[in-house]
């Protein structure tokens, strides 16, 4: 499945688990993986804590931190502190479907990460049988 996205900030985690737990729903597919793919150079997804929203403005501050915009970087389109953190954090996750749900910790989510927002963009989600 194919999702569009509309992110509204230059950084931000989008909590995408419902939109995931949905295929997922849909499916009827009881046991198996889900793969959620992000198909950008400056953004990315990733699993954390979807309890304390402190944790990912944490995760934000602290990337910024090491890998801020304005850097040492020779990349014209400016961007290189984006595609750097994109790649840290990954394009694709991986979540274990059990009795048709996701396998999810009790204080986990699954986050869509903007670097170089906003702007419109798209996720995949693809849900595979056991
Ligand atoms: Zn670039």
């Amino acid at each position: 499945m194919l999702h569009q996205l509309r992110t509204t900030k230059p950084q931000e985690f989008i909590d995408i688990t419902d939109i995931v737990a949905t295929d997922v729903r849909n499916s009827n597919i009881k046991d198996g993986i889900v793969v959620v793919y992000v198909p950008h150079t400056t953004a990315g997804v990733t699993i954390n804590e979807n309890a304390d929203s402190d944790v990912v403005r944490d995760i934000i501050n602290t990337l910024e931190k090491v890998y801020p915009v304005r850097g040492d970087y020779r990349h014209l389109e400016g961007n290189s502190h984006a595609h750097i953190k994109a790649s840290l954090i990954g394009s694709s996750c991986t979540v274990i479907i059990k009795e048709g749900r996701l396998l999810l910790g009790t204080w986990q989510g699954i986050y869509f990460c903007e670097f170089d927002g906003p702007r419109q963009r798209e996720f995949y989600v693809k849900i595979i049988k056991e």
